[in-house]
């Protein structure tokens, strides 16, 4: 239906709903609120603002304070208690406030206060105002326009009857309409848990539907290749991954291009897994593309993928860093097959990269990549698979509603040689009593992390710069570096290729070394205002230890109260990475978990999550009950 059938509509408010994307009447009455003011008397004096019945006990005076700023102030009676009220700007109620005037205002109660708003009590309507926050329209006459629309016009249902039952949800019709004219507080209440639901329910049938994406053609690979290339691993798979690689290797067979998420505790063992099922792919001519978020991580694994596989087939390396000569000929050779797998950063989703025949896509930590960058690079291929690897395992419900169309497969177990990584939690104040481990460790021929949160230095937080100044001092002859965001990435990846190599002894860095990088020889690592840091995080950080048959030991060290501590020493004993996540979820929300918010569930982060996942859990078995 079109706008300007809806009366007071003219061309200039047209235009103004047309820069809002508001085109139709449908897209007027789906503009709902965005938050709600609840007007309401209060009868008891509150900490918080609140509207409250007053009367004026003296005449109002206005004083000047600068130009463009004047108070308005006088005595007023608020619930029987005598209150200097101030108003600032608003001198038109100069003449309103006589003595005896009952008023109502909204603030907080104090001996002296300042109204945010006042209104004559007679003009006063208690209720609940909604707050639409449109540009250049207000409040009230979108609501006129609201009103009008929903006289001439009915919104279609949009959820299945099963999950309206299940919830008992009234209409989808009424539900909006009480949006935007709530009677009570219940009202709104009801739109949100109604939007919740649509939201989560969407999610879910659009689920169910890509599960029948078109199909493509199987890819011919021969897994009587697998065992031998098992045999030459140097070290025995977990039967976790044996289990997760057949996965892999059916989704090849099957007939349609699969989406898979393989997530994992940090260290469980993912790369190889996706990797033994490339190899398969390989033999039978087709291309494979591995993404990962930083070029230090890319370098690794294709390093990894070398020593493994590197006799058998082409691979290379796509980095921001390459000079353009070589980053030409490796954009050629990619295009002509003459490569069998490459491993980049986000250069692998841009134009100019082209693919002779590729058949599989695999994407390191891929929450710091956007839906949309998976896409560009899915389309570079016909019916090419897609491996998403995550170590921040959550629970398998949850992993299926926020990876929309991915299947999930969880590694649950770690690899034998790994050693459980020590954690303590001292105060940061007491940082200086560690350096005798430090000593130790060097002593012991092994290397120490240092971890900050930020690079710049300011009152609150001890900088990578100071801290390395203090390391410098105080450990004249240990080779240290930093590692941080704001280094070029070339800097950085040659900084942790020292590391790596063990020309470094001892590395500063902010958190970017969080994902998955592997350094077989350290055994130390500080963690500087751990406060900072959520629980999923801290355990990927720690995660950098333990990895080789070292015992790593991880001091978190905090600045803050008993409650700081306690929340910290929970990860003394908690170790699994799937528990862990949970818990962050469950303290912080959905928000914090993956820092970055590109896979598009940014509506649910303001939700708690035991409720939430309930919910999806609910509104699952709702949907597969019904043929
Ligand atoms: P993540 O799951 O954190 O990505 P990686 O795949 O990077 O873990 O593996 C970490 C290290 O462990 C790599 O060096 C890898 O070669 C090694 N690794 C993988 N699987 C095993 C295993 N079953 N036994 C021993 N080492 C393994
Ligand atoms: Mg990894």
């Amino acid at each position: 239906m079109k706008l300007n059938t809806i009366p007071g509509i003219g061309p200039k408010t047209l235009e103004k709903l047309t820069a809002l994307k508001i085109l139709t009447v449908e897209d007027l009455l789906l503009t709902v609120p965005k938050s709600y003011d609840e007007r309401k008397l209060c009868p008891t004096i509150l900490e918080t603002p609140a509207y409250y019945k007053a009367t004026v006990e003296s005449a109002p005076k206005i004083f000047s304070i600068r130009r463009n700023l004047k108070r308005l102030t006088c005595k007023i009676n608020v619930l029987g208690t005598s209150v200097q009220m101030a108003l600032f700007n608003q001198t038109h109620w100069f003449h309103q406030l006589n003595v005896g005037t009952e008023i109502v205002i909204y603030g907080t109660i104090k001996p002296s206060m300042t109204a945010q708003k006042v209104f004559l009590a007679a003009n006063f309507k208690p209720g609940i105002t909604p707050n639409y926050r449109l540009k250049k329209l207000s409040d009230t006459r979108f609501q006129g326009f609201v009103e009008k629309a929903f006289e001439g016009l009915t919104i279609p249902e949009s959820l299945p009857e099963v999950i309206r039952h299940k919830f008992q949800l009234k209409s989808r019709h009424e539900t909006l309409f009480y949006a935007h004219f709530p009677r009570s507080m219940q009202d709104v209440e009801a739109f949100f848990t109604w939007q919740k639901i649509a939201y989560l329910t969407a999610r879910e049938i659009g689920r169910s539907q890509s599960d029948k994406a078109p199909l493509g053609a199987a890819k011919p690979v021969d897994p009587a290749h697998l065992d031998g290339w098992i045999k030459r691993l140097p070290f025995t798979l977990t039967k976790g991954q044996h289990d997760s690689v057949k996965v892999l290797v059916d989704d090849l067979k099957a007939p349609r291009p699969a989406r898979r998420l393989l997530q994992g505790d940090t260290g469980s063992g993912k790369t190889v897994v996706a990797l033994l099922s490339s190899v398969l792919l390989m033999k039978q001519g087709f291309q494979v593309a591995f993404m990962a978020p930083t070029e230090i991580l890319v370098e690794q694994h294709h390093k990894m993928f070398q020593s493994l596989f590197g006799s058998a087939f082409k691979s290379t390396v796509l980095t921001g860093s390459l000079d353009n000569k070589v980053l030409k000929n490796r954009l050629s050779a990619l295009k002509s097959g003459d490569i069998d797998i490459v491993f980049g950063t986000h250069l692998l989703f841009s134009p100019s990269t082209h693919f002779h025949k590729l058949g599989q896509v695999i994407i390191d930590e891929q929450h710091r990549f956007g839906v949309n960058q998976r896409e560009a690079l899915m389309q570079k291929g016909t019916s090419a698979d897609l491996i998403s690897l995550s170590a921040t395992p959550i629970p398998r419900t949850l992993a299926l509603t926020l990876y929309q169309g991915m299947d999930v497969t969880t590694l649950k177990e770690m690899p034998a040689n790994r050693q459980p990584v020590k954690t303590e939690v001292i105060p940061l104040k007491d940082a200086k009593t560690l350096d005798y481990m430090i000593d130790m460790t060097f002593e012991e021929n092994q290397q120490v992390f240092i971890v900050a949160p930020r690079i710049e230095d300011d009152d609150m937080l001890l900088s990578v710069e100071r801290i390395e100044s203090y390391y410098r001092t105080r450990f004249k002859n240990a080779r240290i570096a930093t590692l941080h965001g704001q280094q070029p990435a070339t800097e950085k990846t040659v900084t942790l290729q020292a590391f790596q190599a063990h020309e470094i002894d001892l590395l500063i860095a902010t958190s970017v070394i969080e994902v998955g990088i592997d350094v077989k020889n350290a055994g130390l690592m500080l963690i500087y205002h751990a406060e900072r840091f959520g629980y999923a995080q801290l355990h990927q950080l720690r995660g950098r230890l333990g990895r080789h048959h070292i015992p790593g030991v991880c001091y978190l060290l905090y600045q803050g109260n008993a409650q700081v501590k306690e929340r910290l020493t929970v990860l003394k004993t908690m170790t699994d990475g799937f528990e862990i996540a949970q818990m962050d979820l469950k303290m912080r929300g959905f928000g914090t978990l993956f820092g970055t918010d590109q896979t598009g569930f940014s509506a649910l982060q303001a939700w708690p999550y035991e409720e939430t996942l309930a919910l999806i859990e609910t509104i699952q078995e709702t949907l597969q009950s019904t043929p």
